[in-house]
C-alpha cells in the first residue's frame, strides 16, 4: 500500500502557520500516493519564492532552481527523459512575472508537464509586494499605495498560449485540488492549475473566508463540458472557457476550464522527425566524445552522491 507519508521528507516545513502552501503540498503528496509513481520516476521543479521550497518536502527528485527559470529546467528534463512525470510548482510572481515568456512557450509546445501556480497575489518571500495576479487598485497590507498595474489572468493566458488542460482550484479544499492534480498529471500535454491560496502574512484581502463565500465548482454547473474530443470543438470550448476565466468578484469558478484531448505534444512531433526519439531519448544515450565515454559510471555516482539529500528511506 502506498501512503501520503511515502512522499514526505523529514525536513521541517517552515512556511507561516495557516499558509495555503500547506494545502498544495498535501494535495500533491496525496495525488502521488494515489497515482503511485516510484519517487525516482517523478521530478518536481520550483523557482524562487515561498513555494520554491515545495520540492524539499516531497520525497521524489526535486530541483529548486533560479527565479523564473523552473519551466526551462523542467523542459530540459522532460525532453531528455520523456518517461519522467514532471511537475512545476511555483509562485505567481515567479511563473507569471519574470517567467512569463517561458510560461507562454510551454503552452505553445504542449509539452507533457504539469504546472501548479501558487496564486496568492503577493511576493510573500520578499515581504508582500504586488505580484502579477493582484488587480489594479487593490492595496494589500504591505503596499504603501494601491497597486498601480493591471493583473494577468492566469487562466486566460494559459488558454491563449496553447495549454491543453487548464484548471483552477483552492488550496484550502485539498480533496478537490488533489482530484484536479491527478487529472492534470494523467492528461497528455501541457497542463496548468491556478491554485488560489491565502498568504496569511501579507494578503489581508483575499483570505480563506473571502474565497469560501465566493467559490463555486464548474463541474456542478448545468451543461458544463470542457472536454474537446474532436478538433472542430476547440474554438467553441475555448470561448466557453475564456468567458468563465473573466468571472471574478461575487462568484469565482474553480474546476476544469478546458481539456483538449486531441492535440499532439511536442515530443510526438519530435518523434515524427526522429523516429528513435522515444526509444532512445538523450537520457538513455552515452555521454561520449569520438566514441569514448567522457565519464565512467563510478565517476558519475561519485559526483551525484554529493547532491543526494537522502539515498534510502
Ligand atoms: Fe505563505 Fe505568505 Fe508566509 Fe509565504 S509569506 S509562507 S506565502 S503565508
Amino acid at each position: 500500500m502506498v501512503l501520503r507519508a511515502d512522499y514526505k521528507t523529514d525536513l521541517w516545513v517552515d512556511w507561516c502557520p495557516g499558509c495555503g502552501d500547506f494545502g498544495i503540498l498535501a494535495a500533491i503528496q496525496k495525488a502521488l500516493s494515489e497515482l503511485k509513481p516510484k519517487p525516482w520516476q517523478v521530478a518536481i521543479v520550483s523557482g524562487i519564492g515561498c513555494s520554491g521550497k515545495t520540492p524539499h518536502f516531497i520525497y521524489t527528485n526535486g530541483i529548486h532552481t533560479l527565479h523564473g527559470r523552473s519551466i526551462p529546467f523542467a523542459t530540459g528534463i522532460k525532453l531528455s527523459n520523456p518517461d519522467l512525470m514532471v511537475i512545476i510548482d511555483g509562485g505567481d510572481g515567479d511563473l507569471l512575472g519574470i517567467g512569463a515568456g517561458h510560461f507562454v512557450a510551454l503552452g505553445r509546445r504542449n509539452l507533457d508537464i504539469t504546472v501548479i501556480i501558487h496564486d496568492n497575489q503577493v511576493y510573500g518571500l520578499t515581504k508582500g509586494q504586488a505580484s502579477p495576479t493582484l488587480q489594479a487598485g487593490m492595496k494589500t497590507k504591505a503596499l504603501p499605495e494601491p497597486n498601480i498595474q493591471d493583473a494577468i489572468n492566469p487562466i486566460a493566458l494559459a488558454l491563449t498560449s496553447g495549454y491543453t488542460f487548464v484548471a483552477r482550484a483552492f488550496a484550502m479544499d485539498i480533496d478537490h485540488l488533489e482530484e484536479v492534480i491527478k487529472r492534470a498529471i494523467k492528461h497528455k500535454g501541457a497542463t496548468v492549475i491556478d491554485v488560489l491560496q491565502p498568504c496569511v502574512t501579507y494578503n489581508d484581502i483575499y483570505t480563506t473566508q473571502w474565497y469560501r463565500k465566493r467559490i463555486y465548482h464548474l463541474e456542478e454547473e448545468k451543461g458544463w463540458n470542457p472536454i474537446v474530443e474532436y478538433p472542430e470543438e476547440r474554438y467553441e470550448k475555448l470561448g466557453n472557457a475564456l468567458s468563465k476565466a473573466w468571472e471574478w468578484g461575487e462568484r469565482i469558478p474553480v474546476g476544469v476550464f478546458y481539456e483538449d484531448r486531441t492535440k499532439d505534444t511536442i515530443t510526438d512531433r519530435i518523434a515524427q522527425r526522429i523516429p528513435s526519439y522515444y526509444n532512445k531519448p538523450p537520457s538513455r544515450q552515452a555521454i561520449e566524445r569520438y566514441g569514448k565515454p567522457l565519464l565512467d559510471d563510478a565517476k558519475f555516482r561519485e559526483i551525484f552522491a554529493s547532491y543526494l539529500v537522502k539515498v534510502e528511506k
